[in-house]
């Protein structure tokens, strides 16, 4: 049994209700490997941004959670060796069950998330409560995110068909019975680098798919229900062309790819949204690099001179979004 503040992480209380009263998200960024927390963690001390180190339960079976914990307490001390403290949180992403939530609690996360969307609504309520029970009974508090409605899209383990919005009528009994901590909702973005079906956007000028505009309209009515409470949104990543264009002159092939635009996320960030979550643009960017590496330099054997650049590519991106997408730049 280990507690995270052993390991020197933070839960997400305070960060979030600074993040609400500030006007801006933390970036909760998913790593599976070594280069993608170094990113991270550069990225997040040069901007003096707080950070949420995400682990799906995907990333617990391709790396280990021994290892995922252990990876944690390096980056709390590769940012003090960087020579700037900033906080981090050790967070579950889409907690399948009680158990998963109960095990990462015990090996060090400072932070969970249930994921109870699929169920019907009483099944989810009590499933949260189980949980957020434990969480907040241990020594050092453990944060809970759950989820209202449900996003489509693929991300490891999590698949949906179908998008069904966040209904604002269910979040005051919801967050009053189980006392999550944060609520992940339903408006619009979706899981994965194809976030809409072509026959749902409209295409510009250069035949660029452009998605619909997320429902800030349903944003506004669950602040007015809950106003002040920490919102989180998932799905969030902007599938930048360039890394699209740079894949597929490599040889790759990633048709029909479509993300959320910036300036909606940045607009959301400025509201109650404290937690956005960025995966699928981090894949974009390292496979970018990878590709373009092995294709121009044929001759180059050492992982070390592919996955190098890959990493300092991951770092632009998310220094990018820490300052101009969040807003969590100079927060910590
Ligand atoms: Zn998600």
């Amino acid at each position: 049994m280990t507690s995270y503040k052993e390991l020197g992480l933070v839960n997400t209380k305070e960060l979030f209700k600074k993040a609400v009263s500030g006007g801006y998200a933390l970036p909760a960024y998913n790593f599976n490997n070594m280069e993608q927390m170094q990113a991270i963690i550069q990225a997040c001390v040069e901007t003096k941004s707080p950070v949420i180190l995400q682990v799906s339960s995907g990333a617990r079976k391709y790396a280990n959670q021994n290892i995922l914990k252990n990876m944690a307490r390096g980056a709390v001390e590769y940012a003090h060796e960087l020579g700037y403290d900033i906080p981090i949180v050790l967070h579950l992403d889409h907690g399948s069950s009680f158990e998963l939530c109960k095990d990462c609690i015990e090996t060090g996360f400072s932070s969970v998330m249930i994921d109870g969307s699929h169920l019907s609504y009483d099944e989810n309520v009590a499933l949260t409560k189980k949980v957020c029970d434990f969480a907040h009974s241990q020594k050092d508090y453990v944060t809970v995110e759950g989820e209202l409605g449900v996003l489509a899209g693929v991300e490891d383990d999590v698949s949906a068909e179908h998008s069904h919005y966040t209904q604002p009528a269910e979040v005051i009994d919801f967050v009053g019975k189980t006392k999550v901590d944060s609520l992940a909702i339903s408006i619009g973005t979706s899981h994965g680098r194809a976030k809409f079906k072509p026959e749902q956007c409209t295409r510009d000028a250069n035949g660029i798919l452009i998605p619909p505009p997320l429902r800030f309209d349903i944003l506004e009515e669950v602040e007015k229900k809950i106003p002040g409470f920490p919102i989180v949104l998932h799905g969030s990543s902007s599938v930048p062309i360039e890394y699209v264009h740079m894949i597929e002159k490599y040889g790759g092939k990633l048709t029909d790819s479509v993300g959320i635009p910036e300036e909606q996320l940045r607009k959301a960030a400025k509201s109650a949204v404290c937690k956005i979550n960025i995966d699928s643009d981090g894949r974009l960017a390292m496979t970018a690099l990878i590709r373009k590496i092995l294709i121009e330099k044929p001759e180059e054997f050492d992982p070390r001179n592919i996955l190098g650049p890959a990493r300092d590519e991951l770092k632009k991106l998310y220094s990018h979004k820490n300052k101009n997408v969040l807003g969590s730049a100079g927060q910590a």
